[in-house]
Formats: structure tokens, sequence, C-alpha cells
């Protein structure tokens, strides 16, 4: 479709885009993409100085991908697949972003963005039917349509640790890591934090500082990766094949190509499950989680995968005491994020790494010379956080959203977020969300969700424009009919049962539940097409209407 913006205002106003785009991660460029490509004029926004979101922030020392590259790459340019190659299975932050500025360079992105520009408030004009935003720069901005490409890990937690700022050491947040390259070498480094995060830096880290103390309070679950070189002739199989590897891994429930399972644990014998289970800890990434289907719903299932994984441990570590504080206990794995490491455990074999386990001996304080816990204080050159993110709805919260008859997104979603399909919010029309939080988010492939989310909102403002239409949000029946499903779907998932960004359990004062929805990306996929049908009729929509001058 070529469109031609609609004029809205009369003269001497400032001009009405058609659609803005809010974050420069991957949701951010296939929509700047997208919406170019359909002839909407269009401005996107990115509070960095570059694009690829979280791969451009997160330049934290071992950062890497746990997906595959090949299926962790944008399906919807041909031309991207076939002229990039990657070096190896997992990428790293660096070829990410090498990856991301190709991509950006090819398709000619950049010249689209308005970058180190932070939205800092979005407001829903009902009588002209547009949005407003504004900058950290002071300036105003207009448009038809507003799509939140924000990114469901972009917002990085405060430490909630007293005194947390007053070290005088160095000191680093993972997910504002400095571009300048950083040296441990011979300094004494804290790592507070072992998510994914934590893990990763932990081995690279350990082997170059001089001591290295890792300050644990949850031990996560972590399994080898087992990374390796792409082979030329992989490559070309790959880029042979790739249109029938993204089908698949759109008909799937991660979104990607991971083996699945329709096995339930206890329908084979128990040398059967061991077997399957080693081959899976051999073959490396997350492998393991294909194994069987009942993994998330039959907690004897899942206790016996946790215990597996608990006894590789003691295979590596060789100090029995450690061994011990690193294995997980109370919740199950797989309910926070499952972790993939290539030597985090041998790290600790290292005699110049120390495990301080924070459950027995908490952190009190961070002084200026280090981290006080309740035996003493333990004095150090650099402090890296690791610590998490306000996941999920943090970033679409950070900044005020006033939709229809002034209501606040914040308001609407003070017991935890609400949509339909993720993509929609009722009360706040022509405003779309890619990777929403009522959607798969963090249960699949994030990049198979952007692009099933930037391809659903282009359908619906397609629609929009040829019926003219100007305001368009999914009706409360819809909304709360989506609820329903992700709630009935996540009261038997065992996701509830750990704390966790996901449950919104690791930030203070904020909504608790899962809101995800835990059917997969087939199944969302499936409800996102469903809704294009009848004329978007879960969506309710305004009729063009004579402009109100302001
Ligand atoms: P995270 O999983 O939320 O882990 C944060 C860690 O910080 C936890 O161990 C937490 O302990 C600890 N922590 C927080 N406050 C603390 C305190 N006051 N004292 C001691 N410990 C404290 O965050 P993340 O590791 O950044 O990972 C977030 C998500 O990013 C992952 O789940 C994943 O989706 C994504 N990620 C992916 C990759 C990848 O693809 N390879 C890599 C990194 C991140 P508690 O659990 O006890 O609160």
């Amino acid at each position: 479709m070529n469109h031609v913006a609609s004029q809205l205002r009369t003269g001497g106003e400032p001009d009405v885009l058609d659609v803005i785009i809010v974050g420069g991660g991957f949701g951010g460029m296939y929509a700047t993409y997208k919406f170019r490509e359909m002839g909407f004029r269009i401005q996107s926004f990115e509070a960095g100085d570059g694009l690829g979101g979280v791969w451009y922030w997160n330049r934290y020392p071992g950062a890497r991908v746990d997906l595959p590259s090949v299926d962790y790459s944008f399906s919807f340019s041909k031309e991207v697949e076939q002229e990039w190659t990657w070096s190896e299975e997992f990428a790293a932050q660096p070829e990410l972003l090498e990856y991301i500025n190709f991509v950006a360079e090819r398709l000619d992105l950049r010249k689209h963005f308005k970058f180190n520009t932070r939205i800092v408030s979005a407001k829903w004009h009902e009588a002209r039917q547009i949005w407003e935003l504004k900058t950290d720069a002071g300036e105003t901005w207009y448009s038809r349509y507003c799509i939140m490409a924000t990114g469901p890990l972009s917002v990085q937690k405060t430490p909630d640790i007293k005194g947390w700022d007053t070290f005088k050491g160095e000191s680093y947040m993972s997910g504002k890591w400095p571009h300048q390259p950083v040296s441990y070498e011979g300094k004494r480094v804290g790592v507070i934090g072992v998510g994914s995060t934590g893990i990763q830096i932990v081995q690279e880290v350990g082997p170059q500082a001089g001591e290295l103390y890792v300050f644990q309070r949850t031990p996560s679950f972590t399994m080898p990766m087992r990374n390796q070189k792409l082979t030329p002739e992989y490559v070309a199989e790959v880029k042979r094949n790739y249109e029938g590897l993204r089908a698949a891994a759109r008909a799937s429930h991660v979104g990607g190509l991971r083996p699945q399972s329709t096995r339930a644990f206890f329908s084979v014998t128990p040398r059967v499950r061991d077997i399957l289970l080693e081959d899976a800890y051999k073959l490396g990434g997350l492998t393991m989680l294909g194994t069987f289907s009942d993994l998330l719903t039959n907690e004897e299932a899942n206790e016996y995968v946790a215990n597996f994984l608990r006894s590789k441990i003691d295979t590596i570590v060789k100090d029995p005491k450690v061994a011990e504080k690193l294995k997980p206990q109370g919740y199950p794995v797989f309910a926070r994020r499952p972790c993939l490491d290539s030597s985090y455990y041998e790290t600790y074999n290292l005699p110049n790494v120390h495990l301080v386990d924070c459950v027995e001996d908490p952190i009190v304080e961070i002084t200026e010379k280090g981290v006080r816990v309740e035996s003493g204080e333990i004095e150090l050159d650099m402090i890296i956080f690791a610590t998490g993110y306000d996941g999920l709805t943090g970033a679409l919260l950070a900044f005020d959203v006033e939709g229809r008859d002034g209501q606040k997104l914040r308001e609407t979603w003070k017991d935890g977020p609400r949509s339909f399909l993720g993509v929609g919010v009722e009360g706040f029309p022509n405003f779309f969300m890619t990777v929403g939080p009522n959607g798969p988010s963090a249960l699949a492939n994030i990049i198979r969700i952007n692009e099933n989310d930037v391809d659903f909102i282009a359908r619906a403002i397609t629609y929009m424009e040829e019926n003219d239409l100007t305001g368009m949000e999914p009706t409360e029946e819809s909304v709360d009919r989506w609820m329903e499903e992700v709630q009935r779907l996540a009261s038997r998932s065992l996701l509830n049962k750990a704390k966790t960004w996901y449950v919104g359990a690791n930030v203070e004062g904020k909504a608790k539940g899962l809101t995800m929805f835990t059917g997969g990306f087939a199944k969302y996929a499936e409800a996102c097409e469903a809704a294009t049908k009848n004329n978007f009729a879960a969506f309710s929509f305004e009729k063009r209407r004579e402009v109100v001058p302001a």
C-alpha cells in the first residue's frame, strides 16, 4: 500500500506524522522498515546513540545470546539472510551488534531514528485522534499511531542494596556497560547477582581478575552451552533452507528451532529418561527443555531433572561445600530463566574465585571500600551489578502514558498489565506494543515475536486506512477474554513457583503474577491471525470526524 499522510491539521499547527516508533532494538528496527516500506511518514526514537537495544547496552564481559544465532536473526529480509554469515552457533554481543549495524546499513534504517532521545510522555488527543509525544530534549511530536518497541528487558533495576552508589572504586551496571575496554587484571572484583548475566560475567572475569568475589543469593540452574564455530558447509545449508527453518520456528512452541517433544516424562522407563537427559546435557544449549513435554507442569518430573542437573555440579566443582552452595533448591528447574554457560562451575575451581553465600552471610551494605556482609567487609577495586531488570512493563511504565479520558497506563495497570494479545490496551487508541507483557515475551524467540507483532500491527493499520477509521482499541470484552486465557494457562505453570522477574517478584511494590502467555508462540501467532479476521472484531473503531481545533 502506498499511503499519503492524512492532513488532520490546518495552517500553523505542527505536522502530524503517521507512525512514531519508540525503541531501536529488533522490534523498532523492523517496525521502522515495515512502515517506511508501506509508504507511511514515520519517525523513530532511541535513547542510545546506536541501534540494537539490549545488544547495544549489554556490553558486559561474556555477553552472548543463548539461542542459535541462525535462529536469533531477522527473517523478513531474504537479502539480509543471504548476505550475513554467522560465525558461531551462539553469537557473542560484538557479533550481534555487528549484525544489527549490518541490517541498519543494508536497509538504510538509521536516517529514520533520532538517537540519544528518550520519550518522556505520550498523550492521546481524543478530539483530534492523535498522539502527542514529548522527548527529554523538550521537543513535541505528533502522530496518528504510536508503536512502543521498548523491549521487555530494557530498564535495569537500581540495586536494592543500601549504599549501592557510595563505592569509591570502579562500579559498573551490566546493562549500561562502558564502550571502552575494562581491565580486571590484578583487581579485586565483586559480582553481585548470578542470573543469566552474572553467570556470563563470572566465567569471563574469573580467570582474569586478581580476586573475584561472587555474591550469590539464589543460585541459578545452568547447563552447558557447548558453543561452536559454524562451518561454511553448515552456513550454506542454512542459507539454502532458511524458508523452511523459519516456517518450522514459527510453528513451534518457542518460536525457534529448539527440539521439542510430545513425550510425557513418566511415559518412558527410568533408563530411557536418563539416556535422554544425558544426551541433552551432552548436546548442550536449551536441548534439555525439549526432552519431555511436561517439565513445566509436572512437579515430580521437574524435580527429577533438577536433581540430574544438581548432580552434575558435583562432577565439576572440586570443593564439596562450594558445590553444595551452588545447587539451586526450593524452586522448579526452568521456572527461572535457564542459563547456559561454558565454564561457570569450573571457574569456582580457580584459587582466586570465592563464592559468598548471601543467604548465610547477607549483604548489609555497599561501603566506600567494598561490600559489607554480616561477617565483615570485603574490600574491592571493582563492583559489577548484575542485579536484574524491571522486566516486561518497566519501560512502558517508565514514562507517562495518557490514553482516552485522561486515563494513565500506570493506573490502568496498577494491579498488573492487561492487554489484548500483549499488543493493544483498552482506553489507549492507536497505541501498539511489540513483545508486550501479555504475549509470550521472554518465553519465546523475541525476534519471531517482534516480527509477528509488527506484521499484526501493520495489518491493523492497513485496515484502518482502507476504511477511513481514525481510532482503534481492543474492546473490554476482548481484553477480558485474552487475560482469562493467559491466567488459565498460567495457573497450570510451574513458572509461578519461583521468585523471578517473570512474575515481578524482583521489584519492590510491583504487581505480582505471571502475565505472559504460556501457551507457546505458535498458539499466540494463531490468536493474532484469528484477530485479523472478521474485520478486527476484537477492536472498537472511531470513524473519521470533523477536526476540532485545539
Ligand atoms: P536476573 O535473572 O533477574 O538475576 C538478577 C540476579 O541478581 C539474581 O541472582 C538476584 O538474586 C541478584 N540480586 C538482585 N538483587 C540482589 C541483592 N540485593 N543482593 C544479592 N543479589 C541480588 O537478571 P539477569 O541475570 O540480568 O537476567 C535477566 C534476563 O535477561 C534473563 O532472565 C534473560 O532472559 C536475559 N538474559 C539473557 C542472556 C542470554 O541470552 N544469554 C544473558 C543475560 C540475560 P535473587 O534471585 O535472589 O533476587
